[in-house]
């Protein structure tokens, strides 16, 4: 008898794990590792172990048995406005600038504000953390507003300080953009799930000046900067025009190209482009279904890669997409570089789950903390289910992974070690902080706000 339990006392406590049937850890490239545990105390990965192996090594407080599962790093999306999640379909089947100027900045002028801002942040945040996001990189008005649904939902986030010229509800000219952001950071700097950016918004709506002073700052804080960048063939044209160069080189000229920057978009693309993204280390955001909605184009991603451009993956806004869904921008981002080299190995599907997670780390500057399942990193975790008609047989989980599975697939979603939404076969899902009938009557609410300004 005082055998197992001097056993027992030898082993080590710790407060998760998680033990699936497959694992997909991301690095290295193309592992799936099955029946596996991870091991997860104080919100870090601290063992990756055959299940038997890590049954017999450690206590924990909670056990998770995944048994027809597999487990992901979080996804991150790499270009969201969840505060425009309230304005999905308002207006559709329009092109860019038509689409922002007739529609997007007059509703926007007649109904942002701090609290439609939060409500359509936690909306975002509830419809991204059901789709395995775990992890997003924002930009709109009221970032203080966004940064208190973040933390409801308990999602992770870099929230772009945007900068314009025009005024608008939230700001009167580029130098009150600047110091709302900044003051908002300060607010909650050292927050673990929370960091900034910049945001200049686009080329055709900051001016050099402007610019030049974000690169200050975003030099002097360390701060990344997120913008807007060569979505259309007019955006280039005019940029022509105006400037007598290609906003790319505006850009170099100006100095913002580098390492810190991620660049959406990228669609219009030549040579000369190309070169001085990767040249300056300038990370890209890719929006295939947005781009694709708003008929801007197919950016060139396999030539991206090819030249060593780090490419994540993102939504865009709910207004231009509709859906805040990973898994469809991973599938989309996957089968148009196929389509469009008519190359069916062009980016298969572990380049697909990486652009959707440590690319979009890295672009954010925190690959060292989240976009792959290692020991040391937190523990940002998304479980789908393979168990269903559509998702079975299984030959692949990863390949699955892309090609077969959806949101609705998605299990488990955890942020640091802590679960933040679950989902059985039987139900539609459940948040830890966020009840789904107060999203609908949140939605009811300014539906008939945006109606009302509509007619
Ligand atoms: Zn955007």
């Amino acid at each position: 008898m005082t055998e197992p339990s001097k056993k027992i006392v030898d082993k080590i406590n710790v407060d998760l794990i998680i033990e699936a049937r497959w694992l997909v850890p991301v690095i290295p490239r193309n592992q799936v590792l099955d029946y596996h545990a991870v091991v997860i105390h104080q919100g870090c990965i601290v063992d990756i172990a055959a299940i038997d192996a890590a049954r017999e090594q450690y206590t924990a407080t909670k056990t998770v048995a995944l048994i027809e599962h597999v487990l992901i790093p979080g996804l991150i999306n790499l270009h969201a406005h969840a505060g425009m999640t309230l304005m999905r379909g308002l207006a559709d089947d329009i092109p860019l600038m038509p689409w922002l100027q007739n529609h997007i900045w007059p509703a926007e002028q007649q109904i942002v504000s701090e609290k439609f801002v939060r409500d359509s942040t936690l909306f975002g945040c509830a419809e991204m953390l059901a789709g395995g996001v775990t992890c997003f990189n924002d930009m709109y008005f009221y970032p203080q507003a966004s940064a208190e649904a973040v933390l409801q939902a308990g999602m992770r986030a870099q929230l772009g300080l945007v900068v314009l010229e025009f005024p608008t509800n939230y700001a009167n000219n580029a130098d009150d953009y600047i110091e709302k952001g900044l003051l908002t950071r300060d607010a909650w700097r050292g927050n673990p799930l929370l960091s900034a950016s910049l945001a200049p918004h686009a080329p055709y709506t900051v001016s050099d000046t402007t610019f030049q002073k974000v690169i200050t700052y975003a030099e002097q804080l360390g701060l990344g900067v997120h913008t807007h960048l060569h979505e259309t063939k007019a955006e280039i044209a005019e940029s022509i025009e105006k400037f007598g160069v290609r906003p790319i080189k505006r850009m170099a000229n100006l100095g913002l190209l580098g390492p810190n920057l991620t660049a959406a978009h990228c669609v219009q693309i030549n040579d000369e482009d190309l070169d001085l993204l990767s040249e300056h280390g300038t990370h890209v955001a890719h929006c295939p279904s947005s781009n694709a909605k708003l008929g801007s184009g197919i950016a060139p991603i396999p030539n991206l890669l090819n030249t060593g451009i780090n490419v994540g993956l993102g939504t865009d806004g709910a207004a231009s997409n509709n859906r805040q869904d990973m898994f469809t921008e991973m599938r989309l981002a996957a089968l148009l570089a196929k389509a469009t080299t008519e190359d069916a190995t062009s980016i298969p599907a572990a380049q697909a789950l990486e652009m959707a997670t440590i690319n979009g780390a890295r672009a954010l500057g925190l690959d060292h903390q989240i976009g792959s399942i290692e020991v040391g990193k937190l523990a940002d975790l998304s479980a789908l289910r393979i168990a269903d008609v559509e998702t079975l047989p299984c030959f692949d989980p990863l390949s699955h992974v892309i090609y077969a599975c959806g949101c609705e697939h998605v299990s488990h979603v955890w942020v640091a070690g802590d679960l933040r939404f679950e989902r059985s076969s039987q139900q539609s899902g459940l948040y830890a902080n966020i009840e789904p009938n107060e999203l609908k009557e949140i939605a009811l609410l300014w539906q008939s706000k945006l109606n009302h300004h509509k007619a």
